[in-house]
């Protein structure tokens, strides 16, 4: 048996719930994970306070993100023992995810960890830490640099803006973040930022174009964020589209991009491309090790998730949380 958090529907509507099931409860794949720690990320605190969309079918066990040991592996691709990871592919939507102490799922959806890497480390880092690496990755493809002048992250103090500030800090770009926590400045500038602005700026610039300010952007918020953003970003500079914590709307004019050149990059860490994900990692392991992770991540046990899952919906956590499975 193993224990797990499920999601269950009935007449009263969706709570979570610990239980201990029989691996026979496991849903089918060719590999057998045994979890160490999974994470919480915006769209786990979606599905664990039962707000639709998320979760596809009931019941199921919420986690987009694990990290663990392989017990058995039917393709031969891993062996007994190798540690991995896994962010993404539906796991924790449409079948049983992280938040339990086994997890039974597909090999090709599984990343080795960089050697030296640990599990809890991969969940510091985890859907959050992996989205701001694409997101990163994504404004150097197409040719932002850090001579190019400032860069922006919006939702700076949540987890996928916490671990974009320190990659491009790492990077050697100059970086602004915008956010809504003045308090978290000390935080903030710790992980590399250089200067602060408030969350209300952006959305408050309402011109078509606006002064060219940032060579990218990693934007997390969207609507009015997202706009002001795309408004102020310098003639062939790029904005990552990760997120819509402040909202789904894209508005604004098609300007930035006709006559500056502005690229909107859209970030989908659920099916990038396993090539992609591995080199998004080996990245992350370089540049987002565990001493650098160490202010960013609280490490909690999975009965605190109903509370948590409240807390991230409200903005009020910081960084990232891991989620120790085996801990009572
Ligand atoms: P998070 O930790 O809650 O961070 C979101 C941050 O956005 C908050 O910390 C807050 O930052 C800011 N924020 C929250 N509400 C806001 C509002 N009403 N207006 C403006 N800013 C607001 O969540 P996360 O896990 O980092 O995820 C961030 C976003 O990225 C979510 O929308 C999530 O769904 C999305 N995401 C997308 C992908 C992908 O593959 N594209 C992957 C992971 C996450 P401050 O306190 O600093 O202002």
């Amino acid at each position: 048996t193993f224990r797990a958090l499920r999601m269950l529907r009935d007449d009263a509507g969706v709570r979570p719930e610990i239980q201990t099931l029989p691996l026979s409860a496991l849903p089918p794949g060719d590999t057998l994970v045994r979890v160490a720690y999974s994470s919480l990320n915006y769209k786990d605190g979606l599905a664990v306070a039962g707000r639709p969309g998320v979760l596809k079918t009931y019941p199921m066990t919420p986690g987009i993100d694990l990290a663990g040991e392989v017990l058995s592996c039917e393709t031969g691709a891993y062996a007994p023992g190798d540690r991995v990871v896994l962010t993404g592919w539906g796991v924790g939507e449409r079948s049983d995810g992280g938040y339990a102490e086994l997890a039974r799922v597909r090999a090709d959806w599984l990343v080795p960890l960089p050697s030296g890497a640990a599990p809890e480390w991969a969940m510091g880092v985890g859907t959050a830490g992996f989205t701001a690496m694409l997101a990163v990755m994504a404004l150097e493809d197409h040719g932002v640099t850090p001579a190019g002048g400032e860069v922006l992250v919006t939702g700076a103090a949540g987890g996928v803006g916490s671990a974009a500030v320190a990659l491009l800090a790492a990077a050697g770009f100059t970086v602004v973040a915008s956010t809504g926590r003045p308090q978290e400045e000390t935080y903030l500038r710790a992980l590399g930022a250089a200067r602060l602005i408030g969350r209300e700026e952006l959305p408050a610039l309402t011109r078509p174009l606006e002064r060219e300010q940032w060579a990218g952007v990693v934007d997390t918020v969207g609507g009015d964020t997202l706009r002001g953003a795309l408004a102020g970003t310098r003639a062939h500079g790029a904005v990552a589209a990760c997120g819509l914590a402040g909202g789904s709307a894209l508005g604004g004019t098609v300007f930035p991009f006709i006559l500056r050149g502005v690229t909107l990059a859209g970030i989908d860490s659920v099916t990038c491309p396993v090539p992609r994900r591995r080199a998004a990692w080996a990245r992350l392991a370089r540049d987002l090790d565990a001493e650098k992770l160490r202010d960013v991540v609280q490490v909690r046990p999975l009965g605190d998730l109903p509370a948590l899952a409240e807390q991230i919906l409200a903005g009020q956590v910081r960084g990232r949380t891991v989620i120790d499975v085996t801990a009572r």
